[in-house]
């Protein structure tokens, strides 16, 4: 496995890797790998010879006061993990690497698909996103980029923003991996105390809840979310940050469930803010 410091090493790597006729896939990552990043890798590696692993904290997607400090590191382990994965190139930049002086660009998805959802409570996050998103697809120049649908809205942006900008990549969203009691997988998990990760799976639940009540056939997304929103009521550690029901290509809030739509929720445990989603398709 190669280890590639910058954009210019990240497209070398690639250039020469479709010389040999091989495809290429780029799955980004933040770094403290779980099983959900596995999957994306492995489905990474059914489409392609040439499976790139980005891992990069991108500062422009925190808000002041959010995790970037603290957010969870273990390069070491991440390498020897990729290399087991199959992985053929780590690309870790550092951050002077992706914004160097002067960087002055961004990317931005207007409308309601970056503001709504995660985007009210972390203003200028999906910019964030959209930016250093767009610069891995140009320095690793992938036939294939794998997204987890952990992160729906994320998903929904970057392939808007790749059909707009007429980017060459085929976008692929994994299902999502959870732990055994449904909790979703995420590097987040290990800000939780137990007493937290106890109650966690209370996410998963809630969606279930409002699921099951879409298969009797309530189709006001009203109801639905009361049904999640209650769930997550009756859990003492849980603080709703929201639950919505929208459209699930294009994040609109919907009112009635008639065509293919997302619950998404987001609820604090103390300072940790997790996030699920299920679709509910008619
Ligand atoms: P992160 O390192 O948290 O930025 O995540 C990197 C990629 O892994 C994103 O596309 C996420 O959606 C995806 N991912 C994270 N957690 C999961 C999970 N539990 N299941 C599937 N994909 C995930």
């Amino acid at each position: 496995m190669e280890l590639l410091k910058t954009p210019a090493e990240a497209r070398a790597f690639s250039r020469a890797a479709k010389a040999r006729g091989e495809r290429v896939a780029l799955v980004p990552t933040m770094g403290y790998l779980h099983e959900g990043h596995f999957s994306l890798i492995r489905l990474a590696r059914q489409g392609a010879a040439a499976v790139m692993v980005s891992l990069f904290v991108n500062p422009a997607q925190f808000g002041p006061g959010e995790d970037l400090g603290r957010y969870p590191r273990d390069f070491e382990r991440d390498r020897v993990l990729c290399e087991r994965e199959g992985v053929k190139a780590l690309f870790a930049p550092d951050v002077l690497a992706v914004y160097p002086p002067g960087f002055s660009t961004s990317v931005e998805v207007a409308g309601p698909m970056s503001a709504g959802l995660c985007g009210a409570s972390r203003p200028g996050h999906f910019r964030g996103v959209a930016t250093v998103v767009t610069k891995l697809l140009c320095a690793c120049e992938p036939d294939l980029a794998v997204f987890g649908q952990k992160d729906a809205q994320q998903a929904a942006v970057i392939r808007r923003l790749v059909r707009d900008l007429d980017l060459p990549v085929e976008i692929v969203v994994a299902p999502i991996v959870r732990e055994a009691d449904g909790l979703a997988m995420s590097s987040r998990n290990v800000y939780l105390s137990p007493a937290e990760r106890a109650q966690a799976p209370a996410l998963k639940a809630a969606l279930d809840e409002a699921s099951a009540l879409f298969a009797r056939g309530e189709r006001r997304a009203k109801r639905l979310a009361e049904a999640a929103r209650a769930r997550l009521e009756m859990t003492p550690l849980a603080r709703i940050d929201y639950v919505e029901l929208v459209d699930a290509e294009n994040l609109a809030p919907v009112e009635i469930v008639d065509q293919p739509s997302l619950l998404a929720l987001a609820v604090f445990f103390g300072a940790t803010r997790l996030i699920d989603n299920a679709h509910l398709t008619p």
